[in-house]
């Protein structure tokens, strides 16, 4: 099911199942219960008396404090969904992680939080409650990539909406959604930056020679590596002033302190802005842990395992430790939303230098190895510890539910669809139940997979050929004679296809597939130059 490129080919879709379905524009199926309100915004489950609680909890807390909750996101570049103790990781698998199961037990922890399948499109999805296939930003961005429009111009970020509110707002660590001036993250609405604009593999590729000899020790062929782009640089810099290189990374070293750059860094401005008087919305991106891992030198050996990625996981959970820390130090604690997260599914790829998922797949495919991330929201005071729940959410709602939180949801846009949906009452409210009724995972330009209730349907499969190269070595498909379909409680590793057995289900799923592609007629997708 390729994405519709214009209008007459946006219902072309997905063969005689999907023509089966009702033929009206967004029409929805006998299983929904989502209400849409408009045709630019994803319908959303309605849950009044949640919304009331929620709103009851934030109004008594800005009486409280007097002013607008801080937002602080952990966002962890590749980490798996088995790798935390919470979920079923952690001590178990050789890298505690106290940090994160205490967050997780002292908050709500949902189990099926979904990203995009790589980095760029989960990056740039949070900041624009916009599936990358809208914004154009499909796959990660490579060195030697051309960019022919920059997406940024015509997107709408959350940092801009927030700084326009009030909110001072800071981006620590990787970003990976574009270098040029303009799509940078001091140009796209953030204050601040301070951070590595590529992924860790992108830098030591030009300096780890026991795994790159050919690039390293080959100097014309570091000198063309260096000419396709060069990443290395520690940048620091300012909305509308000047952008400044801190450091360079010249070893694996060097390379393996950068995230002890970017929590002092955190910790720091966390300090100078609870000083002030605005709330903060600051994104803690971090490097680790994306292959190549490096332990710094106070972590090397610190995890049971003793292999660098496992190092890595102990290195990632002492920092949120210490920046959660630091936001109680300074008084700002109970007036933070904290989120932690991880952009997408651990790299097998990689392997010993990548993660842990219980599911099929990993990075880069629209399985739950891929998408399926841990989610942990906490909130001291705010959000009921010990909660736990299956319900869905996608991190795109991270965008509506920080603008409703920062008290401007009324300039969530409009003139676009927003697939982001706010999860505040969900969140919030110590019963709540998820706004969410769908997930739909996308490949680059092309819809493979939907998840409702337990059930995912997938109308397009990626297959790797290898034993764990999910990205390197893989064939794509559209599947055969009937969609796939999967009950994840029974079988969450999607190995068992139940539609044939099911089939009212496997057409009214069809019918939601048919109702998302319908959104694509009035609002076409872009395309960036990442390809159509
Ligand atoms: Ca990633």
């Amino acid at each position: 099911m390729k994405a519709p490129t214009g209008t007459t080919s946006a219902l072309a879709l997905c063969g005689a199942l999907l023509l089966a379905a009702p033929d009206d524009t967004m029409a929805q199926s006998v299983l929904s219960k989502a209400t849409r309100t408009s045709e630019s915004m994803e319908p959303a489950l309605v849950h009044p008396d949640q919304q009331a609680a929620a709103q009851a909890k934030l109004d008594a807390l800005r009486t409280k404090s007097g002013q607008r909750p801080n937002i602080v996101w952990f966002l962890i570049d590749d980490m798996g969904y088995g790798d935390p103790g919470a979920y079923g990781g952690g001590a178990a698998i050789g890298a505690a992680t106290p940090n994160m199961d205490r967050l997780a037990h002292e908050g709500l922890k949902l189990t099926s939080t979904y990203s995009q399948a790589t980095c760029t499109p989960t990056r740039s999805a949070i900041l624009t409650g916009r599936l990358p296939v809208r914004t154009g930003l499909t796959r990660p961005i490579l060195k030697g990539d051309k960019i022919t429009v920059n997406p940024w111009a015509e997107e709408i970020s959350l940092p801009k909406l927030l700084g326009e509110a009030g909110y001072a707002t800071v981006l620590s660590g990787k970003w990976h959604v574009g270098e040029a001036e303009g799509m940078r993250p001091q140009d796209i609405g953030f204050d601040e930056y301070y951070g590595y604009y590529a992924a860790q593999k992108e830098i030591t590729q030009g300096v780890y020679k026991e795994r790159y000899p050919d690039l390293v020790l080959n100097p014309e062929r570091l000198e063309m590596l260096r000419k396709a782009g060069d990443s290395r640089s520690l940048i620091h810099g300012f909305k509308g002033g000047e952008t400044t290189e801190v450091s360079r990374i010249e070893s694996t070293a060097d390379m393996a302190e950068a995230d002890q750059r970017l929590k002092e860094f955190s910790v720091k401005k966390i300090k100078e802005l609870a000083a002030g008087d605005a709330p903060f919305f600051l994104e803690h991106s971090f490097m680790k842990v994306h292959a190549d891992n490096f332990a710094s030198k106070e972590f090397e050996g610190k995890s049971a395992s003793k292999y660098p990625y496992k190092d890595a996981v102990v290195e990632v959970d002492a920092i949120i430790g210490d920046i959660v820390k630091a936001l109680d130090e300074s008084g700002e604690l109970e007036n933070t939303f904290i989120f932690v997260t991880s952009d997408n599914g651990p790299q097998l790829d990689a392997w010993p230098d990548g993660g842990y998922t219980p599911f099929r797949g990993a990075k880069g495919s629209a399985w739950e190895g891929g998408v399926r991330v841990p989610g942990v929201a906490y909130w001291k005071g705010t959000i009921a510890a010990g909660r736990e729940s299956d319900e869905l959410f996608d991190l795109m709602d991270l965008f509506n539910t920080s603008l409703n939180l920062a008290g401007i949801a009324d300039k969530i846009p409009t003139d676009r669809y927003i697939d982001g949906l706010d999860q505040t009452s969900f969140l919030l409210a110590d019963d709540g139940r998820s706004n969410r009724e769908k997930v739909y995972i996308w490949n680059e330009q092309d819809l493979m997979a939907m998840r409702m209730y337990e059930y995912k349907i997938h109308v397009r499969v990626v297959e790797h050929k290898a034993q764990w190269l999910n990205i390197d070595m893989t064939t794509a498909s559209d599947v055969g004679l009937a969609p796939w379909l999967f009950n994840l409680y029974i079988d969450p590793k999607e190995e068992y296809p139940v539609g044939h057995r099911m089939n009212a289900w496997l057409a009214s799923m069809a019918a939601e597939l048919k109702g998302h592609a319908a959104t694509f007629k009035k609002y076409p997708p872009k395309n960036i130059g990442l390809g159509q």
